[in-house]
């Protein structure tokens, strides 16, 4: 394979796609995909086969915990989209990728600092699993990054960052919050679901492990969950092993599925990316919005940290309110009939959901500088419709907001 040689749009196409995961040995030609290679039980050729055993890495079959062909694939692209990575490891869910990428670098006595922007089940994590398991667990402010600075101790052993954060979408300088990391000796894992790989190279910016929700935008029909975590070698290998050892496996229905998406996960940003920025400008003008939260619009907080370090984006983003109640939000987004009400994105529909980060931050709630208006916020996922169609769908979602 070249994979290195050929761009991202190039890799995308031809990822994963080994001649022995798409045809029969002894017959010519093959399938444009991998099959799905169901199988718990790997047989061996005889006894001296069996004995000789087999190397604990991908493209190897030993047993179904340790995936087959088709998990393979999805693997092997992956890494293949992530400047610097030797290997991923896949999970069946997001959050399972990120508490088995915690447990497998944090021991007892140690600590980890936690971006206070994080995803809120990876806050979970961290003050509840990790706590009970003796790992200290403290945030710090991803604006500044002097927080992060003053935070570290000799103890200090991963910090993990998201950018941008969950809900308010602040824009960090990860390569300044990774460099902090590796001066006090810790490793940075990031969560980099929004903007995947093809936005942000993660591993190229400074960061020791590239975690994703497959979920999202590699999924991106709104019909599997799975993780993934990106990493060089030594990195690659503890959480492998961790994840092993929890019986972490992925079915491989699921990983076609995935393999499926991911083939058109580049049109699917860049377009929801599109429409993301038309949906942005226009609630700009609108008096019922006191903020735009998205790092792609110009203005935007992060928008120039997401110009220097991303080379792309994604549909979701945050408003907030300019004079709401609980009551009133409700109303938006009972009568919003394009947008439905869930927690997740990255799907071809789009979504809209309440935020309200104050009760999970220990430091500030909406990122600095801007009209927090009611302090009430709404998430959108934007998905495949067009543009208009959501803006008149959001229209009339403000009109109902008046009428109590
Ligand atoms: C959804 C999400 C996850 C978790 O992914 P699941 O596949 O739902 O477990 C992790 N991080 C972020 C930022 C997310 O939005």
């Amino acid at each position: 394979m070249s994979d290195e040689e050929h761009r991202p749009a190039t890799r995308l196409v031809e990822a994963g796609r080994r001649k022995a995961w798409t045809s029969v040995g002894g017959q010519p030609g093959g399938t444009v995909n991998p099959p799905v290679w169901r199988g718990s039980t790997h047989l061996y050729e005889d006894m001296a086969d069996l004995a000789k055993g087999r190397p604990n890495a991908d493209g190897h079959f030993y047993y179904g915990r340790r995936g087959g062909p088709t998990q393979w694939a999805l693997a092997e692209a992956l890494t293949a989209l992530e400047p610097g990575a030797e290997g991923t490891e896949l999970f069946p869910s997001g959050v399972a990728a990120i508490a088995s990428t915690l447990l497998a670098l944090l021991e007892p006595g140690d600590e980890l600092l936690l971006t206070d922007n994080a995803y809120e089940p990876t806050r979970n994590i961290a003050f509840g699993m990790l706590r009970r398991m003796g790992v200290t667990a403290r945030t710090f402010d991803p604006m500044r990054p002097e927080t992060l600075e003053a935070a570290m101790t000799g103890a200090t052993r991963v910090v993990m960052l998201e950018n941008p954060g969950s809900l308010t979408m602040e824009v960090c300088d990860v390569p300044a919050l990774a460099a902090i990391a590796r001066a006090g000796g810790a490793l940075s894992v990031i969560d980099n679901t929004w903007a995947s790989p093809l936005g942000f190279p993660a591993l190229e910016r400074g960061c020791d492990v590239s975690v994703m929700s497959i979920t999202k935008h590699v999924g991106g029909h709104s019909d599997l969950m799975m993780g993934s975590a990106a990493a060089g070698g030594p990195m690659l290998e503890r959480i492998r092993l961790t994840a092993q050892y929890m019986g972490q496996v992925v079915s491989p229905d699921d990983a076609a599925l995935a393999l499926r998406g991911l083939r058109t996960m580049g049109l699917r940003l860049e377009r929801t990316a599109a429409t993301a920025l038309e949906v942005a400008q226009w609630l700009e003008t609108r008096p019922e919005v006191s903020a735009v939260l998205c790092p792609i619009l110009p203005g935007a907080p992060g928008h120039d940290l997401w110009r220097r370090d991303f080379t792309g984006g994604c549909g979701l983003f945050t408003f907030v309110l300019a004079d709401a109640d609980v009551a009133a939000r409700a109303r938006l987004v009972d009568a919003l009939e394009l947008f439905g009400i869930g927690y997740s994105w990255g799907g071809f529909e789009s979504l809209a959901i309440p935020v309200d980060p104050a009760r999970i931050r220990d430091h500030r709630a909406w990122p600095e500088g801007i009209d927090e208006g009611s302090g009430l916020g709404l998430r959108l996922a934007i998905g495949l419709e067009d543009a208009g169609d959501l803006i008149r769908d959001l229209t009339r979602g403000f009109a109902a907001m008046g009428t109590a």
